[in-house]
């Protein structure tokens, strides 16, 4: 089958980091690691999570062509290896990026089949409690990244789906029914189509 790249953006604490995990593990999806500039969060690990890296490392590889895109969040750097993404999709893989609005804007201009999907926490006062309770930032920080959902809201409509994720299992369920979805379309499907001529 056809690879699929799959992009899930939403503000922080819309939970998307959790979903896009249980894709990986539940789903089977190929999930993309960032490299980003922001130092680890307690619990965090490198590899696993991000590959944490030097604002040195990260202008080498962006000057070297080896992000797929890249983005400046709320003080830091965030990019996607190349190499990874190109490698599994050439392999059929459904490759899922969590990555902020401009840099899926930039990856559309790549890859203009992408699919991308915006997660949204149900009212913005459920994600500033979850971004307080949480509390893996400090109040300039959540106040800073409270400010870029608003700024990100009028780009939602750049995207193909929104789902509401107000019960994780619930989200998992929704996007990979959309990817069953897409995977269907005839323009994906020119494998089968030849086939049925042999
Ligand atoms: P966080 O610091 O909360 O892990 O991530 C901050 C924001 O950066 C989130 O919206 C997340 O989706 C986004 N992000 C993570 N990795 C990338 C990336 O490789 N590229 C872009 N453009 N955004 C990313």
């Amino acid at each position: 089958m056809q690879g699929l790249l799959v992009i899930i953006s939403g503000p922080s604490g819309s939970g998307k980091g959790t979903v896009v995990k249980q894709l990986d593990t539940a789903k089977g999806y190929a999930r993309s690691i960032s490299v980003t500039t922001r130092a680890p969060r307690a619990g965090e690990e490198d590899g696993q999570d991000y590959f944490f890296t030097t604002p040195e490392e990260f202008t080498r590889m962006r000057q070297e062509n080896e992000l797929l895109e890249h983005a400046l969040f709320v003080g830091h750097n965030y990019g996607t290896p190349r190499h990874y993404v190109e490698k599994q999709i050439a392999e059929g893989k459904v490759v899922v990026l969590e990555i902020e609005i401009q840099g899926a804007l930039q990856v559309r201009g790549k890859f203009p089949d992408a699919v991308l999907i915006f997660l949204m926490p149900p009212t913005l006062h459920e994600l500033s409690n979850r971004l307080v309770k949480r509390a893996t930032e400090d109040a300039v920080t959540i106040d800073a990244r409270l400010k870029r959902a608003l700024e990100e809201v009028p780009l939602i409509n750049e995207y193909d789906y929104l789902i509401i994720n107000d019960e994780v299992d619930c989200a998992v369920a929704k996007i990979d029914a959309i990817v069953d979805a897409e995977r269907l379309r005839p323009r994906r499907c020119q494998q089968q189509i030849t086939h049925f001529f042999i």
